[in-house]
């Protein structure tokens, strides 16, 4: 085995780590990811009847704030000028998200100005106004009053995560931007964007370098492949973005996750919902979104006659179920740590990315976290012979 460094997972966390090890320090990298194509999550295709470039594992938008890791990413690929923006169906009727001044005065029907409105909101949250609870649930009231929580976060929320909010962390929802103006943007970041041409043309141009060695359909923990945790830890320095409760075969017990199914079909007309994502927030429709994907690129100018749709369906995640978001309940947490303790025992072996941090990583953070775990211990451990200390990586 010829390899100075192994990574398992070929998802963004893993791609950055290989990237930089291959191009800036010359070491050969072997890749390992046990599906059949790279770019774990944020993979996509061309869906065949359409011709519409569509996410594999779920909408993936790409914005950042942070400037290094925009001037990374635009080394592999530029961006188009998109701009996310969501509407949510509440009562058969259509509202823009997130929270902002439009909703909020369709919602009351009225004409309220900013400073209206925050008083309305105040008041309407009542006792936790000002406060910074740590739940999902009282974070909710706190940010925008009972009426609108319960209208367009209480039963979405408990459809994506299967939980009592309360026992949800605070930080899910504070994601979210609740503007006082008719600002209907998605996100606040500096930068924003979809890859031109697809997420996997990007991704394919990260991996493309001849010390980078791919290799598919390989399961790390499959002994009877040739790079195998048995083969490989303690004799090649190891970035692993499995998920952690797994590389330790679950010994502190099963960290809870949640996964999505998407539901796909192809309809005969050229506009099924005028827009990329509609959220539905009542309790009755099963599904939390619809997504469109054509409206991800109107620039590319898509035949007309079909389009594709994605429902999504959320539950928990059983074992053998792709693990998608990461649950994080009190307990977990408490599991977390015991994996963290025996990560740091295991020799050469750093942990990485959304699922080996258990972590609710977007695309720039772990993209971000990938470049100081490469910069601040990889480059120094080869470079200098700095000893390479295992274990996770703050994100
Ligand atoms: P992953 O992409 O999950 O890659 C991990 C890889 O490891 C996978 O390819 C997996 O097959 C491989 N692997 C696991 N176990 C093994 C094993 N035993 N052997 C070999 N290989 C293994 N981010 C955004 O910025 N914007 C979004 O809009 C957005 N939407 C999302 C929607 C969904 C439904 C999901 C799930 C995520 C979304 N994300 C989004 C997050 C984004 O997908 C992640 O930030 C990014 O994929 C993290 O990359 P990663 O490398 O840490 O993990
Ligand atoms: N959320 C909600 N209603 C919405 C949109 C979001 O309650 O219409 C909550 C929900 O708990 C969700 C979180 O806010 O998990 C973060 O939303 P985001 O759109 O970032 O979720 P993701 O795209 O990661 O699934």
């Amino acid at each position: 085995m010829t390899a100075d460094l192994v990574v398992v997972g070929s998802g963004f966390f893993g791609l950055t780590v290989a990237e930089r090890a291959a191009r800036e320090l010359g070491l050969k990298v072997t890749v390992i990811d046990r599906r059949h194509h790279i770019g774990g999550n944020a993979y996509s295709e061309t869906e065949a009847q359409t011709g519409i470039e569509v996410h594999r594992y779920g909408a993936h938008l790409f914005h950042t704030s942070n400037k290094k890791v925009w001037d990374y990413v635009n080394q592999f690929t530029t961006f188009t000028d998109y701009v996310h923006r969501v509407y949510g169906v509440h009562k058969g009727e259509v509202f823009p998200l997130p929270i902002n001044l439009g909703t909020i005065n369709q919602f009351f029907r009225a004409n309220y100005t900013p400073a209206e409105a925050r008083a309305l909101i105040a008041e309407q949250a009542g006792e936790l106004a000002g406060t910074d609870p740590e739940n999902l649930n009282d974070k909710g009231i706190q940010l925008i009053g009972r009426p609108l929580y319960e209208a367009f976060i209480k039963h979405y929320t408990g459809k994506q995560w299967q939980t009592d909010p309360k026992d949800l962390p605070a930080g899910i929802i504070s994601r979210l931007p609740v503007r006082y103006t008719y600002d209907n943007r998605y996100f606040n970041d500096t930068y924003e964007g979809l890859p031109t041409d697809g997420y996997t043309a990007w991704i394919e141009r990260m991996a493309d370098h001849p010390n980078i060695d791919v290799q598919l359909n390989t399961d790390f923990f499959d002994e009877a492949q040739p790079i195998s945790k048995g083969s490989v830890v303690g004799n090649v320095p190891v970035v692993y973005t499995g998920p952690v409760d797994r590389y330790f075969d679950y010994a502190e017990g099963d960290l809870s996750w949640r996964t999505i199914d998407f539901e796909e079909e192809v309809l005969d007309t050229g506009d099924f919902q005028g827009t990329s994502v509609v959220n539905y927030n009542d309790a009755d429709v099963p599904f939390t979104r619809i997504i469109e994907p054509r409206h991800f690129h109107p620039e590319r100018g898509y035949q007309t006659e079909k389009t594709v749709i994605m429902r999504e369906f959320s539950r928990f995640a059983e074992k053998g179920d792709e693990p998608y978001y990461p649950v994080n309940t009190e307990a977990d947490r408490a599991k977390l740590l015991a994996y963290r303790d025996l990560a740091t025992s295991e020799k050469d072996v750093l942990f990485g990315g959304r699922l080996g941090t258990y972590k609710y990583l977007d695309m720039h953070m772990a993209i971000g976290s990938a470049l100081s775990m490469y910069e601040n211990r990889i480059k120094p451990h080869f470079t200098g012979g700095a000893k390479l200390e295992s274990g996770g990586v703050d994100a």
